[in-house]
């Protein structure tokens, strides 16, 4: 078997020798701001569910053991196996089943594996789970090099093989617990003092909850645009990030340098000492800026002419209600309660477990109103293997996704709806409708929200009112403007799935991101007729997609008398920022000026 030890560089990236690494430059969707410097963990994202985490000194040896015990109790089973083949007599009828066994046991016992592994554990303090599918990242690559088709088939006999310790390694919970709280920023007392940075091929919504409670400082993924749903996560938890970089996950390799420019899009690989140092001033020139931009907090956001303007905050967890408090956000525009339903292994959460949820946000946001929407997953946000959920489809987006899910299984969505109903007794809550399109749509939904209260009626249950609003975010929507003002109180506008309705691109495909352009005409016709109607009989309107937390888009949306905006709380004070430089009587006209134009973004600058 060939099978590499981790290669081992100097600990200190400005050490390098004449014949050291050469740099090379990916390029990507940027998605999240700010720069990332550290070093690569190859992780296929199936194996994300692995817990990262770093061990102490004086843990190591526990961990190497656990280990150990686990890979001696999967040979053990293999033999076992071997054995019952032999007695069935089993081995000449299934020669090639007992030559498969011998394959398993030889690689699970391969000493490159095993001591490839230990480095992990002694050398970067990985847990026992980390280290082993980083070893495997490494070993899996060399099998993909191999020109022999035999031989580079063994890779998913290895991966199987890795799988099964995994297994064992679960019930045998690490005697060191995954750290909670607060994602640490690197190993502590450990020898590697580098930040580490995620390379995937793909990283699933689901794949980025885990994410969350990790320790990588950034990541980079193969596929992906920039208001893919992973693009989105990676905002949310403000580290940069670079999606769509096509082949960074091959070309990358584990522990090599990495520079994650978050801004630009660029990914820089074993970088020479003046490019470290360049984006080393860069990182600390955030960070200033960063700090600097803190200061606008408690200030009010006023345009020059002296428009309020509603600054709201779309978050995943009743968690990230902190992260809306601190960026200074005057409630929650968009609760995606999707991210509940996710990574669960089909078990979706019951009235209960969801009403401690949005509770918990709703108290979270200390009196600020919370919007709460319905669950939306299908498309780029599937559940998990098995479950239905629309995005087994040859067009997920297009799919049972959304509202057009929660209908379908109205059991389901009778309980999330009670759940908010119920959240609404303790704080002031809007629930929102993603993805409607029917006059008949909203019948049912609106009969089903009546329900919902009737049985908490019938079981004397305590709920609140609230406020119904709806998404705008299929074109088919936003031309039917009217028939949603006659039902709802407030509109939402999604431009993340309106402008990949409207222009026929699918947001979470690299391969078309360059047409992704939120201010192509058509879009910016369905924009400014929603919000001018809404403001005309005096309802509530905001934009909660990606656009509304772009700084480059916030004058063009004043312009188009747009006075409510969602974004990612770590987009905050930036838009804030440019709100209090804009005035929004000259930049109506120049809106006007841009939606009339062929080229509007040709206006842009302007
Ligand atoms: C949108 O489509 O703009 C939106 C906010 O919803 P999501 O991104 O969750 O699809
Ligand atoms: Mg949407």
């Amino acid at each position: 078997m060939v099978a590499a030890r981790p290669r081992r560089r100097g600990s200190d990236p400005l050490r390098r020798t004449e014949d050291g690494p050469v740099t090379f430059v990916v390029h990507g969707q940027a998605v999240s701001r700010g720069i990332a410097i550290g070093r690569a963990v190859i992780v296929a994202s199936s194996r994300l569910d692995v817990a990262h985490y770093f061990v102490t000194g004086d843990q190591v040896g526990a961990e190497i053991d656990r280990l150990r015990r686990a890979r001696d109790e999967v040979a053990d089973e293999i033999v076992r196996l071997q054995q019952g083949l032999a007695v069935q007599g089993a081995n000449d009828a299934h020669p090639e089943l007992a030559a498969l066994l011998d394959v398993h046991l030889m690689l699970l016992q391969d000493e490159q594996l095993t001591s490839g592994v230990k480095h992990w554990i002694v050398e970067r303090h990985y847990n026992a789970e980390w280290a082993l599918t980083s070893q495997l990242e490494v070993i899996a690559r060399q099998f993909d090099e191999m020109e022999d088709p035999y031989l580079r088939e063994r890779k998913a006999d290895l991966e199987q093989v890795v799988e099964r310790v995994l297994r064992v390694m679960r019930g045998v919970a690490s005697p060191v617990a995954a750290p909670s709280g607060p994602r640490p920023t690197g190993p502590q007392d450990v020898g590697s003092e580098a930040p580490l940075v995620l390379i995937a091929h793909d990283l699933s919504p689901a794949d980025m909850l885990q994410f969350k409670q990790s320790v990588f400082a950034g990541f980079v993924t193969d596929v992906g645009g920039k208001t893919s749903h992973t693009a989105i996560v990676a905002r949310s938890m403000d580290i940069p990030a670079v999606v769509g970089a096509r082949s960074a996950s091959h070309l990358i390799q584990q522990d090599d340098w990495v520079i994650i420019d978050g801004d630009a899009g660029v990914v820089v690989v074993e970088p020479s000492a003046v490019l470290l140092a360049e984006y080393g001033f860069k990182q600390r020139q955030g960070e200033v800026e960063r700090e600097r931009l803190s200061r606008l907090k408690n200030t009010p956001a006023v345009t020059l002419d002296g428009q309020k303007i509603e600054l709201l905050a779309n978050i995943e967890q009743p968690g990230d209600a902190v992260a809306a408090l601190k960026a200074g956000a005057v409630g929650v525009g968009l609760f995606r309660t999707e991210f509940l339903f996710m990574g669960r292994n089909g078990k979706l959460p019951d009235e209960e477990e969801q009403y401690e949820a949005y509770r918990r946000a709703v108290e979270g946001m200390q009196g600020l109103p919370v919007t709460i929407r319905t669950v939306d997953v299908g498309a780029d946000k599937p559940l998990d293997r098995g479950v239905r959920s629309g995005d087994d489809h040859l067009n997920p987006a297009l799919g049972l996704r959304a509202i057009r899910w929660s209908l379908a299984d109205p059991a389901m969505f009778l309980a999330q709806l009670r759940a908010i109903l119920r959240a609404a007794a303790h704080g002031a809550v809007n629930l929102l409708v993603p993805m409607l399109a029917h006059a008949h749509e909203i019948r049912q939904t609106l009969a089903l929200v009546a329900r919902a209260r009737e049985q908490l009626d019938a079981r004397g249950q305590v709920y609140g009112q609230v406020r119904l609003g709806a998404m705008i975010e299929i074109p088919a929507a936003a031309l039917t403007v009217p028939l949603f003002l006659r039902h709802f109180d407030f509109l939402s506008i999604g431009t993340n799935d309106l402008i990949q309705y409207t222009l026929a691109i699918d947001r979470a495909d690299e391969a078309v991101a360059h047409l992704y352009d939120p201010v192509h005409p058509a879009v910016l016709q369905l924009l400014a007729s929603t919000i001018a109607q809404c403001r005309a009989q005096g309802k509530g309107v905001s934009v909660c997609g990606e656009m509304a937390g772009d700084v480059a888009m916030t004058r063009l949306l004043l312009g188009l008398g747009l006075r409510s905006f969602s974004m990612h709380p770590s987009q905050v004070l930036a838009v804030k920022q440019q709100i209090l430089r804009s005035d929004t009587v000259r930049l109506q006209t120049w809106a006007q000026s841009v939606l009339a134009a062929e080229d509007p973004a040709a206006l842009m600058t302007d």
